[in-house]
C-alpha cells in the first residue's frame, strides 16, 4: 500500500510518501519526501528528496493550502503515483481519539471542537486536511494523533488536582509527541531483541518541543507534556514547567495579560528566553565560548530532563532503557552526557566514547551504555511520518474486516498456580484433577477451589485454571480487588513484574504471593484468524458489543496470536456486567474509536 503522510503546520508543510509491505510488521519504505517551510515570511522554501535526487529552492506558495494543493504536480514530476490513502498527523485528538481515524464529516467536526485544546496546532491540521480532500476526494483521509499513545495514562497521571467543575470542563493531562514516543519505544525494543511490552522504557525526545515518556510494557504511562504541549521539559521557545501562581504574580507585578502571559510562554520562552535563541547548536557554542548565560540554560535544560528520568524510573518502578531522539537527542552527544552523568545510581552508566560515535543511518538504533551496565541507553532517529504510514496501512487493512464476528467469553476470577504453590496449598506431591476443558486448547478448570485473602476481605471458591504455570498469577476484576482491599494493576497476563502481594488459601497450607492483576482485555487467535483479518500479535482493536440492553466499545483490545488458538475474546466480569453480556456472546471488529472506552482500561 502507498501511503501519502502530511505534518502541516501554520507556516510549515512536510510530507512523504511510503511504501507498506503486506501485513503490519513488513517493512516500510519511504520513496518521496518533501517540505515547504516560512510561506507566513512570504519566501516560502522547497525541499524534495527521492532515492539519489535531491533538489531545493524557492516556492510560490503563500500558505498552506497553496502549498498542499502544488503537492500532486511535485508527485507526478517526481514519477510518484499510485497513492492508496492520505495520512494526516492531527496535534490534539483530546480525550476520544484513541486510534488513528477515518477523516469524515463526523470525525472532522470532533476535531473542530477540539481546537480549543490546541489552538495553534488543530487549525492547520484540519486546514491540511479539508484541502487534501479537495485535491484527492477519491482517496480514504486518516489522521493520526499525538495523543492517542497517552489515552493509556492512569488517571493518576493525567489528573490535575483542581476545582471538579474545571476538571468537567475537560481540563486535564493528555501528553503529545505520542506517535514518536511509540515509534522510539519499539525501535529500541526491537533493538533489544525483546517484546516491548516486556520492558520499562524513557523515551526523551528532545527537538524544538521536547517531552519524556513513560512507556511501561508497552503502553504509555505518563509524559511530561500536559493538558497543553507547554508542561514538561526546557524546550526551544516553550517554558515547561512553571508555577500556575506564575499567572497571578506577573498580572498584579508586570500588567500582562493571560493572552501575553501565553504567547509567552509558548514563544519567547525556553532556549531562547534563558540564552537568545532556541537552536541548541547556537547555545551550545555560546556556552563553550563561556558565555554564562547560555550555560545556565544547558544546565537547567539537562536538569530537568534528568529529574523526569527519575520520576519515570519511579513511577514505573525500574526502568530497562532510556531512548533518545529528537534533533538534540540524537545529535547533541554532549547533552545526552549531561544528562545521563549523575545517573549510576540507579544503574545508569554511559560509555563516552559510543556515545561521541553514533550514527543513525539506516534507522540505526545504537546502544551507548557502558559494558554491564543495568539500563540500556539507546539513540534512534524519530519517523514520525512513517509510524504515521504504518498505522494508516493497519487501519485500512482492518477496515476490511470490520463487522466480522468475535466470540467473546466472560472470565471470571480465578488463579493459575506454579507446582510450588500446588504443593503448599494442598500437600506434598499433590496433583490437581483436571474437571471441565476450557476452549483454549490444552486449558481447565480444575475441581480443585482456594481463597484468596487480602487487607479488606477474601474471595471464596476461587477457580483454579490448569495446566500449572511458572508463577502464579491471581486474576480478578477491579470490584473484587476493592472487596479485597488491594490496588490490582491492569496487566497483561504474565507481566507479573511489580505486583501486589496477596494470601492464598488452600486445604493444606496458606502461602503469601505477588501475581494479583486485573487482566487486560484481550483476544486469542490462531495465525491463520489473524492473517486474514490484517492482526498482528500485540495489536489493540476495538470491539462493539451490541446487546438488547446495554452494549458497549471496548477499546484498546490486545491481540495475542498463538498457534491452534480458539478465536475468542475475553472479559472480566466487570467489563461483561457493564456491556450487558450475560453468558457467551458475539463482538464484532470496529475501526474507529471510542470515548466512553478509554477509562475502562486505565488505572486509577
Ligand atoms: P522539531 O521538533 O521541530 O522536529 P528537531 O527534532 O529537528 O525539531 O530538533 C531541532 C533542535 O535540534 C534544534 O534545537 C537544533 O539546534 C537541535 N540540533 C540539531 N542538530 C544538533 C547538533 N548537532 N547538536 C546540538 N543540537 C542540534
Amino acid at each position: 500500500m502507498r501511503v501519502l503522510v502530511f505534518n502541516a503546520g501554520s507556516s510549515s508543510l512536510k510530507f512523504g510518501v511510503f511504501d507498506t509491505g503486506p501485513g503490519a510488521d513488513a517493512e516500510t519504505v519511504q520513496c518521496f519526501k518533501g517540505s515547504f517551510e516560512r510561506f507566513r515570511d512570504g519566501q516560502c522554501s522547497y525541499r524534495y528528496c527521492a532515492a539519489a535526487r535531491d533538489e531545493a529552492g524557492e516556492a510560490p506558495h503563500p500558505d498552506l493550502s497553496a502549498a498542499i494543493a502544488a503537492v500532486p504536480d511535485v508527485l507526478a514530476e517526481w514519477g510518484i503515483d499510485g497513492i492508496d490513502a492520505i495520512g494526516h498527523r492531527i496535534a490534539h485528538g483530546g480525550p476520544d481519539f484513541s486510534a488513528p481515524a477515518r477523516l469524515d464529516a463526523e470525525t472532522l467536526e470532533r476535531i473542530e471542537a477540539l481546537t480549543p485544546l490546541a489552538p495553534l496546532h488543530n487549525p492547520a491540521n484540519l486546514e491540511a486536511v479539508h484541502m487534501a480532500i479537495n485535491v484527492w476526494p477519491d482517496l480514504p483521509q486518516l489522521g493520526v494523533f499525538d495523543t492517542a499513545y497517552h489515552l493509556t495514562n492512569p488517571a493518576r497521571a493525567t489528573t490535575y488536582a483542581v476545582p471538579r467543575a474545571w476538571r468537567d470542563a475537560g481540563l486535564r493531562r493528555y501528553g503529545f509527541h505520542g506517535t514518536s514516543h511509540k515509534y522510539v519505544a519499539e525501535r529500541a525494543a526491537q533493538e533489544i531483541g525483546q517484546p516491548v511490552n516486556s520492558l520499562k522504557i524513557i523515551s526523551v525526545h528532545l527537538g524544538n518541543g521536547a517531552s519524556a515518556c513513560a512507556v511501561n510494557l508497552g503502553q504509555s504511562m505518563d509524559s511530561s507534556m500536559g493538558l497543553t504541549p507547554l508542561e514538561g521539559l526546557v524546550m526551544g521557545t516553550r517554558s515547561g514547567d512553571v508555577d500556575p501562581g506564575a499567572f497571578g504574580f506577573l498580572s498584579r507585578q508586570l500588567g500582562l495579560s493571560i493572552e501575553e502571559i501565553e504567547t509567552a510562554l509558548y514563544t519567547e520562552s525556553g532556549l531562547k528566553a534563558l540564552a537568545g535563541s532556541s537552536d541548541m547548536r547556537d547555545v551550545e557554542d555560546r556556552a563553550a565560548a563561556g558565555d554564562s548565560e547560555a550555560q545556565l540554560a544547558i544546565n537547567l535544560y539537562a536538569y530537568r530532563v534528568r529529574k523526569y528520568i527519575g520520576a519515570y524510573a519511579a513511577a514505573m518502578g525500574g526502568l530497562d532503557a532510556v531512548v533518545f531522539t529528537g534533533g538534540i537527542g540524537e545529535n547533541s552527544a554532549s547533552m545526552r552526557r549531561r544528562i545521563c552523568d549523575g545517573l549510576e545510581f540507579m544503574g545508569l552508566r554511559l560509555d563516552h566514547d559510543l556515545n561521541q560515535a553514533v550514527q543513525l543511518e539506516n534507522r540505526a538504533a545504537p546502544q551507548i551504555q557502558a559494558y554491564g551496565a543495568k539500563v540500556r541507553v539507546i539513540v534512534t532517529e524519530t519517523a514520525e511520518q512513517l509510524q504515521i504510514a504504518r498505522e494508516v496501512a493497519r487501519l485500512m487493512a482492518r477496515a476490511e474486516t470490520v463487522g466480522m464476528p468475535i466470540p467473546v467469553a466472560v472470565s471470571a476470577r480465578h488463579v493459575h498456580l506454579s507446582a510450588e504453590a500446588v504443593e503448599a496449598l494442598f500437600g506434598k506431591g499433590y496433583e490437581l484433577t483436571p474437571g471441565k476443558p476450557l476452549r483454549q486448547p490444552g486449558n481447565w478448570a480444575a475441581q480443585e477451589r482456594v481463597s484468596v485473602e487480602g487487607p479488606k476481605g477474601s474471595l471464596e471458591r476461587v477457580a483454579i485454571l490448569g495446566p500449572l504455570r511458572k508463577k502464579t498469577q491471581i486474576e480478578v476484576s477491579r470490584t473484587d480487588s476493592f472487596a479485597l482491599g488491594i490496588d490490582a494493576p491492569v496487566r497483561d497476563s504474565g507481566q507479573l513484574d511489580g505486583t501486589p502481594r496477596v494470601r492464598l488459601h488452600g486445604p493444606a497450607g496458606s502461602i503469601d504471593t505477588d501475581g494479583l492483576i486485573v487482566a487486560a482485555r484481550h483476544i486469542h487467535i490462531s495465525p491463520e484468524d489473524a492473517r486474514a483479518r490484517g492482526l498482528n500479535d500485540g495489536d489493540y482493536v476495538e470491539v462493539r458489543i451490541t446487546g438488547p440492553e446495554r452494549g458497549l466499545t471496548f477499546t484498546h483490545t490486545l491481540i495475542r496470536v498463538q498457534p491452534g488458538a480458539f478465536t475468542e475474546m475475553h472479559i472480566d466480569t466487570d467489563e461483561a456486567n457493564a456491556a450487558g453480556i450475560q453468558a457467551d456472546s458475539e463482538g464484532e471488529l470496529v475501526p474507529g474509536v471510542a470515548a466512553e472506552a478509554v477509562a475502562l482500561g486505565g488505572r486509577r
